[in-house]
């Protein structure tokens, strides 16, 4: 059977430029650089149009011109998350223009991993593979379990032990074999590697990374199409791989070139906490090489100490004339609580991380009045509450009756109107 989906895309290294057929190969064997699906663009010009995405299906799907993979049964249709305007946490933010959140919490597994799962997976059936997994620092995990699930194949997770209890019940729910490794992210990552070459399995970020990544494009991709055709001038990204930043840059370009959207500058900021900072490092210090850490503190989810996409993210972000931040974990915890008090969205410590970055950007002045600025909310809150605990605003314990009740909210808020 012929994998029309495929009939338009080669893998291109990205060191030596060198070309591959499109298949499990990963990394480029003259140089070992990371592989990069390259489309062919007569092909994609024949079938984009602003039109046809409009007339697409509600997910990721809707620009299946750009992605090297189509869904099979039971592929759970992520993406098309709303992008929702947030003046309240702008104000209090200090963001002199319009800000948006692009709410990917309201993904199938509440991640924006569920993109990048989609389309993995839906190229690991194409190669035939009936084993998927993945390495993670949590939300991969659910969002790999949930699609295998869905699509009836065996499941494989690798997590460092220390991970969030809701992270691992979320991939211990969907059936998934979860493998808690004990040490970081990045030695769980390394194990993975002999794994998927031991057990011929196909590892979403590992053998199937060329495609995984391709799912990312696809937020920068939505924004352009939720702010009506139109690059937004700032896009704030939390950054753990690099690859997110990347490609949703690349997202932003390719619109571009096939003239969906004029190239308008948007300069690309990323987010780190300093408990795993090393592009943030990189940054400040000028330096084009990204030295691996040893990540710490509240942040599993950006914990990469090794970043594979770290220099490309980097790089981006020089390139468009942003900034990479890195803050503490106080002020994650701060943002996340302002985030969810300000627009109703709760988000994980991901988000806090971003959130945080926003408020830092806005107080250097990066953002002018007029300028649309995109904050990435990248996952959902109740899988890393416990960084809340005994925090928890106006909780009011009291006996069953009208006159404790009363008693209780008096001393509590003026808003709370207590009459009589
Ligand atoms: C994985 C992840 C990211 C970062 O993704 P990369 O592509 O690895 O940089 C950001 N936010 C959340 C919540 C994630 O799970
Ligand atoms: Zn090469």
């Amino acid at each position: 059977m012929t994998d029309q989906t495929l009939d338009h895309v080669t893998l291109r290294c990205r060191g030596c430029q060198t070309a591959y057929p499109p298949g499990l190969e990963y990394v480029c064997s003259r140089c070992l650089g990371p592989l990069d699906p390259e489309y062919d663009p007569a092909a994609v010009t024949a079938r984009l149009s602003r039109d046809a995405v409009q007339a697409g299906p509600r997910s990721i799907w809707r620009y299946a011109p750009l992605l090297p993979a189509s869904p099979g049964p039971g592929d759970l249709a992520p993406g098309l998350t709303p992008l929702v305007p947030a003046p309240r946490l702008a104000e209090a933010l200090g963001v002199p223009g319009p800000l948006f959140l692009k709410d990917d919490t309201r993904n199938p597994t509440n991640s924006f991993k569920d993109r990048v799962v989609a389309v993995a997976v839906a190229r690991a059936r194409a190669f035939g593979l009936s084993t998927v997994g993945c390495a993670s620092t949590g939300n991969l995990a659910g969002a790999t379990a949930a699609a295998a699930a869905a699509q009836g194949l065996a499941c494989v997770v690798v997590i460092p032990a220390d991970l969030e209890a809701g992270k691992v019940a979320s991939a211990a729910a969907f059936g998934a074999t979860v493998v808690a490794v004990e040490g970081s992210y990045d030695q769980a990552n390394r194990l993975s590697l002999q794994a998927v070459e031991a057990f011929g399995w196909g590892f979403v970020n590992v053998n199937l990374r060329p495609w995984y990544a391709e799912g990312s494009k696809t937020v920068g991709l939505e924004v352009a199409e939720q702010l009506g055709w139109s690059l937004p001038e700032h896009v704030v990204v939390p950054v753990a791989s690099g690859a997110l930043l990347t490609k949703v840059h690349q997202g932003f370009g390719v619109l571009a070139d096939h003239g969906l959207v004029e190239r308008t500058p948007a300069r690309v900021h990323g987010a780190q906490s300093t408990g795993c900072s090393p592009v943030a490092t990189a940054f400040a210090a000028g330096v084009d090489e990204v030295t691996p850490v040893r990540p710490s503190g509240i942040v599993k989810s950006l914990a990469i100490g090794d970043p594979a996409d770290g220099a490309e993210a980097l790089a981006t972000v020089r390139r468009t004339g942003g900034r990479v931040e890195a803050v503490d974990d106080q002020e994650v915890v701060e943002a996340i609580e302002l985030l969810a008090r300000t627009t109703g969205v709760f988000g994980e410590t991901a988000a806090g991380v971003t959130i945080a970055t926003v408020g830092r950007l806005a107080a250097r002045g990066e953002f002018r009045p007029g300028e649309r600025v995109v904050a990435l909310i990248t996952g959902h809150g109740l899988k890393t509450h416990e960084v809340l605990d005994g925090r928890a605003g106006a909780t009011v314990t009291v006996r069953p009756n009208i006159d404790a009740l009363s008693e209780a909210l008096e001393p509590l808020q003026p808003g709370l109107a207590v009459t009589g």
